[in-house]
């Protein structure tokens, strides 16, 4: 019998991206989220007799930027399908998608793993379809349905089976929801569902070429689901091989609070969707200039944008990677470095202050206060500020601290807090000698200790000195005050 560590899993991902355009696919209502069920619909989207869907021109300039961002192949002409079943949330008996022909085919996203190697995940093919309605459950009176979201559109990013562990597909769909939010086409909310995630998984020998029999897991909705759902998927196909059994070929539906995936009922699974062109659409036919105008407009993306932290900035590769995790934590960092002036020579060390100040201090208020970067309450410029208060010697970097807490909590500038808090630094030679002083005379058997060669006793002194000036004195003053009075007393 082989060992679990004799089998490698092989993983493919669909994802499902809704696009962030204004309107919808083929109508001119509207895509928002949240309002009164049933009032962004009309004729189109509901498929009445006699209506004509219209191509949103928007919905191709999405996907061609995703397409060139993953360096796909572009169709110069591709068609639109429909995908034939019957649902309550369905109106039309269809939705518009794409089936032969899709607009991207053949590319690949590229994903860093732990040993610092880079992997490349090949991509079969980026298609348009537009979402179903929705039915909701969970009311007293019966099942309603909200068609709000017929005609919303979505992207499906289908990746080859070049996943080797759930860890790889988390790290793979963290890296396409940062290519989908820095090309502002999605705002990459698994939880609200604006990306969807099915695997394909199966399990094999390793050093056999030959793929098992994939089984297919969805209705998972978060990235922490995803890779718990395929180290169930993957534990349970071997298993099953190794007490002699075969993996069927079904659909299995992730239940994240029994962490369990179970088959869907076969009769649901049994889909046949009779995909034929759609009638009546032409065709997209993408020309050379439209790509170029795309092309021309994409925005720096994560990889280089990281990499021009590290070389231009000369940061250290791990702030790279957390700083530009997030397009808009990359923003707001830039606009700091921006705010500390256009000094070169003070490139690095201003890029590094604020990568520290963004880095602990901006991401910790952001995950305490569970909001997005776009709510953090202190504007980047306000916080180059306080930081030029660091680098001017007017407060110190313990203060700073302090300053920073209520800055979120105010909204106050940093001058006008260290103003009326009294926290200016004090770097008066006299007035941290009277000080210093005072600790030597309070702690004579820590003096005694220092004269006896024992040196770690200085950072007490430090800290004492620190501390009756409430954190005020500039540490750089006190280390000079301190060393050279109580060196004094050795002679
Ligand atoms: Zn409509």
């Amino acid at each position: 019998m082989k060992s679990n560590g004799s089998y490698e899993p092989v993983i493919g991902l669909e994802v499902h991206a809704q696009l962030l355009t204004q309107t919808k696919a083929f109508c001119g209502c509207s895509t928002r989220f949240g309002v009164e069920p049933n009032t962004n619909v009309c004729p189109v989207c509901l498929g009445m007799p006699g209506t004509l869907p219209v191509l949103n021109h928007t919905v191709v300039d999405f996907i061609l930027r995703i397409g060139l961002a993953t360096h796909c192949r572009i169709a110069a002409r591709s068609i639109f399908a429909r995908k034939n079943y019957f649902y309550p949330d369905l109106p039309k008996g269809y939705q518009i998608s794409q089936y032969e022909e899709p607009m991207c085919v053949q590319g690949s996203i590229e994903i860093d793993l732990e040993d610092g190697s880079r992997k490349e995940i090949g991509i079969t093919r980026i298609h348009m379809e537009e979402d179903a309605g929705k039915s909701i459950h969970d009311l007293s009176v019966d099942t309603m349905v909200d068609v709000n979201r017929c005609g919303v559109p979505l992207i499906e990013i289908v990746s080859e089976p070049d996943i080797r562990s759930p860890h790889e597909a988390y790290l793979y769909l963290t890296r396409v929801r940062q290519l989908v939010t820095y090309l502002g086409i999605c705002d990459g909310n698994m939880e609200e569902g604006s990306l969807r995630c099915d695997a394909n998984v199966s399990v094999r020998p390793k050093g056999s070429e030959a793929f098992g029999t994939k089984t297919e897991v969805k209705n998972m909705n978060s990235f922490r689901n995803v890779e718990r759902a395929l180290e169930f998927e993957i534990r349970r196909q071997i298993q099953l091989i190794q007490d002699g059994g075969r993996v069927e070929q079904e659909t299995l539906l992730w239940d994240a609070n029994q962490n369990v995936a179970l088959p869907m009922r076969s009769k649901e699974q049994a889909h046949d969707y009779r995909y034929f062109p759609d009638p009546d659409l032409v065709p997209v036919e993408v020309g050379e200039p439209w790509i170029e105008r795309v092309r021309a407009q994409l925005p720096e993306l994560p990889v280089a944008r990281r990499d021009r932290f590290a070389s231009d900035l000369g940061l250290p590769r791990y702030d790279a990677d957390v700083l530009t995790a997030e397009k808009d934590v990359a923003d707001y960092f830039e606009a700091t470095l921006a705010g500390l002036g256009a000094d070169a020579t003070r490139r690095t060390e201003n890029a590094k202050a604020a990568s520290n100040w963004v880095m602990t201090d901006v991401l910790r208020v952001l995950s305490e206060k569970k909001i997005p970067v776009r709510d953090f309450p202190v504007p980047a410029r306000s916080l180059a500020s306080m930081i030029r208060l660091i680098q001017d010697g007017t407060i110190s970097g313990k203060i700073a601290k302090e300053v920073f807490e209520e800055m979120v909590a105010t909204h106050e500038e940093a001058k006008d807090i260290v103003q009326r808090k009294g926290l200016l630094q004090v770097s008066d030679v006299s007035a941290i000698e009277e000080v210093v002083s005072l600790v030597i005379a309070a702690n004579s058997p820590q003096v005694q200790k220092y004269l006896g060669g024992n040196d770690k006793v200085f950072a007490f002194f430090v800290g004492e000195t620190m501390k009756a000036m409430k954190g005020k004195g500039n540490p750089k003053v006190v280390n000079d005050v301190l060393r050279r009075r109580l060196e004094a007393l050795k002679k």
